[in-house]
């Protein structure tokens, strides 16, 4: 086997875990004097994404900009306001944007221990923002040598083109290169583009995301 030589990760879900849309709903709710509670918090965000992730809102092209982003994800978010008067803004402003998101508690150390292995690594995201000041604020960015965004690249994951852009930016060969994400489709598609892909399982909350597999899967490719 070609040993692993860089590593690139999904953001969102892999490196980066989601803030707890109910408990914001349920926040939210509570200072606007609403009495809701932490289920129909649950059933309120459930039915707000799952709208979201429907043909007619994917087609309204958020991925886009930030702007696109936030203008279509706080429209829908408006339609929450039946429960909870002007909650769609401050949604958005809690839940969707990346700097509320928080690093797995495995994160920091899996990126360390693939840095003292001498690989490179790289962040390959839809997101449409730049996402180096997120890793800054944590202080993860000493570990990334780079971040292919999609609005930048001009292509979108699961496009084999921004897989192989990355790999260019980590000056690694794709075969050499294993990609690490959540979602089969987007992520998978570096399969397509000639790297080695590395599927997480779903999982929920702030704990450990099991990211220890992945320098398995490096050692193992090394070995
Ligand atoms: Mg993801």
């Amino acid at each position: 086997m070609t040993p692993i030589q860089g590593v690139l990760f999904d953001w969102g879900d892999t490196l980066f875990a989601p803030p707890d849309a109910a408990k914001v709903i349920a926040e939210a709710a509570t200072a606007r004097g609403v009495a809701i509670s932490p289920e129909r918090a649950g059933r309120i965000w459930d039915e707000l994404w799952a709208r979201g992730k429907t043909p007619e809102e994917l087609a309204k092209g958020r991925d886009l900009s930030a702007e696109a982003h936030r203008t279509v994800w706080t429209s829908l978010f408006r339609t929450a306001e039946v429960h909870i008067p002007g909650i769609g803004g401050e949604l958005y402003d809690r839940v969707m944007d990346p700097v509320a998101w928080t690093p797995y508690p495995d994160t920091a150390p899996t990126l360390r221990a693939l840095k003292e292995r001498g690989l490179k690594i790289g962040i390959v995201s839809n997101v449409p923002r730049d996402l180096s000041d997120i890793f800054a604020r944590h202080g993860l960015a000493p570990w990334v040598d780079a971040f292919v965004h999609s609005f930048q690249v001009g292509a979108e994951k699961p496009d084999p083109r921004i897989f192989l852009a990355a790999c260019e930016r980590l000056r690694t060969e794709p075969t050499s290169t294993l990609m690490v994400g959540d979602h089969a489709v987007a992520d998978g598609g570096s399969v397509a583009a000639g790297l080695r892909f590395h599927l997480l399982p779903p999982h929920e909350g702030h704990g450990e995301r099991g990211l220890a597999t992945v320098v398995e899967v490096v050692d193992a490719s090394r070995s």
